[in-house]
């Protein structure tokens, strides 16, 4: 009886495995005919002053439309991007789609001050040769000036092979980009590493800022945070503000910037360059607070 019933358990295991191997070739077939196709889009997430709710920048977050599935969120289709090196194509047309619509926010608000565009970075990306001058080249088409352009790269990546990255970011930064370090506080950089690292922003992990209001070890560990990264002359965004208590702690903590739903989802870009015009949000979007006696 255990032997059958053993037998039984190595069968089921070897049909999920093979449905599992199944699935993932069909999703790496349909993610390459996407790469052909360019079946993507990108969002922008608006990174506000939490003191006014005006935005300072927003975030490109990549979308990808399945035919079948529909939409796919990034956490699906990044990992097995890097994988497949399929992340090469769609992270230059994410950056392209990104300084593009960053030059139409640029048209459109001329001197009144224009956002910056914040762009997520893999590690294949990064260490593609030639990847420095695609960058400079895509703003130099777009002829967006390097000041308005963020890079974001996670924090485990940075730990996990310092040195060729490192000096990418180092000669991003030397032509007037700025380097955020995403997720903080997921990584376990020591102090050693975070001081020489070369970044300008320090984007606190959402796993961290949603538990602020409800745990006063939680506030004083994300306060440890904000106070380092003053110390290491960063600036610091808070990812995930979800609700009002949240912003209100933050703001109390010394943290100025941050993004989340309580600002607004990710936006079609014709959605974004509504928000800057300072438009009603759309339908269904909670409305952006306003300073206190506005
Ligand atoms: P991330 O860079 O940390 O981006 C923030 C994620 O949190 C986004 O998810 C955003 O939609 C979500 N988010 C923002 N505010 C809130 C909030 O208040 N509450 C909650 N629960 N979530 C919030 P998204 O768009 O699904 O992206 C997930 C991750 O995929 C990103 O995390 C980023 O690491 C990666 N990613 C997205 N686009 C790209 C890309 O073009 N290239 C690369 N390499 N990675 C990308
Ligand atoms: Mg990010
Ligand atoms: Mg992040
Ligand atoms: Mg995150």
């Amino acid at each position: 009886v255990a032997k059958g019933a053993g037998k039984g358990r190595w069968c089921r295991y070897q049909s999920e495995l093979h449905t599992a191997i199944v699935e993932r070739l069909e999703l790496r077939a349909a993610l390459t005919e996407a790469v052909e196709k360019l079946s993507f889009s990108v969002e922008y997430q608006p990174i506000v002053d939490m003191r006014t709710g005006v935005a300072v920048g927003f975030e490109a977050l990549a979308r990808w439309h399945h035919p079948a599935r529909g939409p796919v969120p990034p956490e699906q289709f990044i990992g097995l991007a890097e994988e497949t090196g399929l992340i090469e194509p769609i992270g230059d047309w994410v950056l392209r789609q990104a300084v593009g619509a960053a030059a139409r926010w640029h048209a459109d608000r001329g001197e009144r001050g224009t956002p910056y565009v914040s762009i997520n970075v893999s590690a294949r990306q990064l260490r593609t040769p030639g990847f420095v001058a695609t960058v400079r080249a895509a703003l130099a088409a777009a002829d967006v000036p390097p000041d308005r352009v963020m890079l974001e790269i996670t924090e485990s990546l940075l730990l996990r092979d310092e040195e060729p990255v490192w000096s990418e970011l180092s000669e991003l930064r030397a032509h007037g980009l700025r380097v955020a370090i995403d997720d903080f506080g997921t990584g376990f950089s020591s102090l050693s590493y975070l001081q020489q690292m070369p970044a300008d922003v320090l984007k606190i992990d959402r796993s961290f800022t949603e538990t602020v209001a409800s745990s006063r070890r939680q506030r004083l560990l994300v306060e440890g945070i904000i106070r380092l990264a003053g110390t290491l002359g960063l600036d610091i965004i808070a990812e995930g503000v979800e609700t009002e208590a949240v912003r209100t702690i933050l703001l109390d903590m010394g943290c100025s910037s941050g993004q989340g739903y309580l600002f607004s989802r990710p936006l079609r870009d014709p959605d974004a360059l509504r928000w800057l015009r300072g438009d009603p949000p759309p339908p269904g979007l909670p409305p952006k607070p306003r300073p206190p006696g506005d």
